[in-house]
């Protein structure tokens, strides 16, 4: 966190594998036609690429549930699903860490210098990645209101931002969120990251770690696929220089 039903698992296999099947065949073309139009026009313009960042790790699990799930671990196996969706589509894929550790530097002397250097490592990858577009996978929790759940969409004011965004969320509320829709927002001037990153970029606070019903769901594998899949068809909606909704 920074601070926000289900059906068979037959059912959410076929949808998955639909999902992979119709992005492979769509959008292998899309992105490729769009690198070419970008290179042919310019000359020098890279193709997207997508920077996945499991927000925090190792001595920093972020929000923790009431029965001690980190979302930690649960932001780096989201992005996994989403890293192997995009990268099935043919995207380019760099992720800031694959494991559950810091990024930052593990000789300073307090935990908050780690925790600083960790977020400084992150922009370095972001903004050190051509045509980057930032994809920042989260969890939420708000114990003062155990039944608030869902998945919600924060944007940075970077050109573009908005619009990844607000695909992501419009992805998310047409399935996750079926019902129980929710709105993006732009990200508080206070997250680092979001600040700092010279690209695009959506931090998505998947669902609440203080809603116990939602924590039993973020922990199953169907349900992560599902959240996976929705944060690939916006990122690709993005790509595909598809509006606002
Ligand atoms: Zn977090």
């Amino acid at each position: 966190m920074w601070v926000a039903v289900r059906k068979s698992t037959v059912i959410k296999g076929s949808l998955c594998a639909c999902f992979v099947v119709l992005c492979c065949v769509l959008c292998r073309g899309l992105v490729r036609e769009r690198s070419l139009r970008a290179f042919s026009a310019s000359g020098i313009a890279p193709p997207p690429v997508a920077v996945l960042d499991p927000g925090h790790g190792g001595e920093d699990g972020g929000a923790v549930s009431p029965v001690g799930i980190a979302e930690s671990g649960l932001n780096l196996s989201i992005a996994f699903r989403v890293r192997d969706l995009l990268r099935l589509t043919g995207c380019r894929v760099v992720m800031t860490r694959t494991e559950d550790v810091s990024i930052g530097d593990p000789s300073l002397p307090t935990v908050r210098a780690r925790k600083s250097s960790d977020l400084r490592r992150r922009v370095e990858i972001v903004n050190g990645t051509e045509n980057a577009v930032l994809l920042s996978v989260h969890q939420n929790s708000l114990p003062s209101s155990p039944v608030t759940r869902g998945a919600q969409v924060f944007w940075n004011r970077r050109d573009g931002g908005e619009t990844l965004s607000k695909l992501i969320q419009a992805s998310l509320n047409a399935g996750i969120n079926a019902g129980n829709e929710k709105q993006a927002y732009p990200i508080p001037e206070g997250v680092y990251l979001m600040k700092h990153a010279e690209a695009p970029g959506a931090l998505v606070e998947c669902g609440f770690l203080s809603n116990a019903w939602e924590t039993a769901q973020l922990t199953n594998e169907g349900y992560q696929k599902e959240l996976a899949a929705a944060i690939a068809a916006g990122y690709l909606r993005y790509l595909s220089g598809e509006g606002i909704p």
